[in-house]
Formats: structure tokens, sequence, C-alpha cells
């Protein structure tokens, strides 16, 4: 059975009259990456610090690996790792002698875990560089291998990839997969862009105002946004036939009024033409739709559509 390692309920944190979090509930299991998705002052930093106790719910409590508490205990907050809004880095020292620093800070014994996370997340190779010289993305990947350095069970990443380029958001996406996949860590991971985190995370949580409006599987997100071909023609039944006898297993679907939509076929308008025609099939309508992953964002938090 799937195990808890996190369970909040009813989590509120009000500042002033305002609920920056407002009755969450949620729950993560171990070994899952799940994406904390929403705009910007959606309340996805105050989650994530009330989870890692560096802040305190007004009601609502915080389970965390089984332990019941209103507050977190501390020998369970040493168990979370976490990089929250910027990673606190001296910029005049070395990424070696940070992970030295932040080692003795959180009591760590082995000093080879500091070289052992440098070339986990690829900064073995940067000597005496200092970190002020350092690019965004090797300053996110320093972050990343502090909030790790006491080997968490739970990572907290606060927009680890907000301003990165393609590449580093590549590879913040591998690294996370692989301490999931490999070592069984649970992450949460935050980003204000849907698209952005699309196949980082095993699981999303969509939060708007405070709430959370949604909870799914990626296979459930992928199934909201695939992309489809949707063919017509004059006589739907020999389009339906031709359809079925050139891919017995294209699961077309047909629509009220006759028309059929293939969703393995989205990038294949031209081979369905040629063979639809072939097939002296001669279609009135052929476009690729579907609802992009941005659009489907903002129908669950309730803004505009794309
Ligand atoms: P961002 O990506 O912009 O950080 P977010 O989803 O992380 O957005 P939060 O930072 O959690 O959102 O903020 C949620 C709401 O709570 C916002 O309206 C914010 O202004 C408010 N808020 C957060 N921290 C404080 C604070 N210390 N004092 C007052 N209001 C706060």
């Amino acid at each position: 059975m799937s195990e808890t390692v996190l369970r909040t309920r009813d989590l509120t944190k009000h500042y002033g009259d305002h609920a920056a979090v407002h009755a969450m509930s949620i729950r993560l299991e171990r070994g899952r990456i799940y994406g904390l998705i929403g705009r910007n002052g959606a309340g996805k930093t105050t989650l994530m610090r009330l989870i890692a106790g560096l802040s305190i719910p007004n009601s609502g409590s915080i389970e965390l690996f089984g332990a019941d508490a209103e507050r977190p205990r501390t020998a369970d907050l040493a168990r979370i790792g976490t990089l929250i809004e910027s990673p606190s880095l001296h910029g005049g020292m070395t990424a070696r002698q940070n992970m030295h620093l932040h080692r003795l800070l959180r009591g760590v014994p082995d000093p080879r875990v500091e070289e052992r996370l440098l070339e986990l997340v690829g900064l073995a190779g940067t000597g005496r560089k200092k970190v002020r010289d350092f690019s965004l993305g090797m300053r996110q990947r320093l972050g990343i291998a502090l909030a790790l350095i006491a080997d968490p069970e739970l990572l907290i990443l606060d927009e680890p990839v907000n301003g990165l380029d393609p590449q580093g958001v590549v590879e913040v996406r591998r690294l996370v997969r692989s301490l999931a996949e490999e070592r069984g860590m649970t992450v949460l991971i935050s980003s204000h862009n849907l698209p952005e985190l699309f196949q980082t995370a095993t699981d999303y949580l969509i939060v708007e105002g405070g709430e959370l409006r949604m909870t799914l599987t990626l296979e459930e997100l992928e199934a909201q946004t695939q992309q489809y071909l949707e063919v017509a023609a004059a006589d739907p039944a020999a389009l339906l036939t031709a359809l079925e006898e050139a891919w017995p297993d294209a699961e077309a679907r047909v629509m009220p009024g006759g028309t059929v939509r293939l969703p393995h076929h989205a990038d294949r308008a031209e081979q369905v033409l040629r063979t639809l025609v072939a097939a002296d099939v001669w279609p009135t309508r052929l476009a690729r739709e579907g609802e992009s992953l941005e659009s489907f964002f903002l129908s669950v938090i309730g803004g505009e559509r794309a």
C-alpha cells in the first residue's frame, strides 16, 4: 500500500483579513513528485512554509511521516529539505564552501556528502569559482544540493525553474525525477507555469486564491489536454470505414453529426488525408484540436480561456 508522507487537514493561514492559505487538505505519498501549480499570490509559498515549519498555521493540522500534530515536531522537520524563495547562498564562497557550511549547520557528520551532492547536481567542476559569479541555473542547482544535504525524505522546491533557460528546466526535471525514482524521495515542487512543470511531476495540485482547486495525476492531465485530429466528410459511414480499415487500433470516436476524432493521429493530418483520398472519401474538415495545458489551467482556476 502507498505510504503517506504528509497530510494536511483544513490548513489555514491568514495575513490580516486575507487568507493566504484557506482550508487546504492535501496528501502526499512516498516517491511521488507533486507539482504545486498556481498564479503568483495563489498561496504556494505560504503552503510550503507551513509544511516546512517556517510559518505557523492559524488553524488546521499537519501530519508529517505519520506523526499527528497541530505543529510539526523538530525531529520530523529535520527529514524535510527545502529550497523556498531564493536559496541562502554566500556569494563570496565557492560551491564547496557553501556545502561545507551548510553541512555543519545541519549537523551532518559525513564530509563526503559535499562532493557527492555537487556531482549529483553537476557542479563538481566549479572549483574556486565564487557563487556570485554563478549563472542563475547554477545557483538553483546549488540551492537544491543544499536542500539535499541531510538526505531528506521530503524535498520542497519553491519555483526552482523560475527564470531558467530550457536547458536548465530539463536539468532540474531530470534531477527531481531521479531523486524520486532512485531514492524514493517525495518531492513538492511549485511553479506558476503548468507547461513548464508538465511531465516533471507525477501528480498536480492546482491552487488559486489560497484554495486547492484540483488534484490530478499526470495521466489525468494528459487525458484532459490530449490533442486529436478531427475529421469530417459528406458520407460519415464511408469515412469511419476508411479510417478503421487503415488504422484498426486508432480508437476513433464518432461525435454527433458523424465527425470522427482520432486521439493518436494529432500529428498525422497528411497521412490521414492521403488515406482518405485513396479510399475516395473526401474530407470536408481536417483539423488538429484539443485543449492546451495553459487553457486547461485557466479553466480550472477560473481565468480567461486562451
Ligand atoms: P508567488 O509565486 O508570487 O510567491 P505564491 O503562490 O507563492 O505566489 P504566496 O507568496 O503564498 O503566493 O502569497 C499568498 C498571498 O499571501 C498573497 O496575496 C501574498 O501577498 C500574501 N502574503 C504572503 N506572505 C505574506 C506576509 N508575510 N504578510 C502579508 N501577506 C503575505
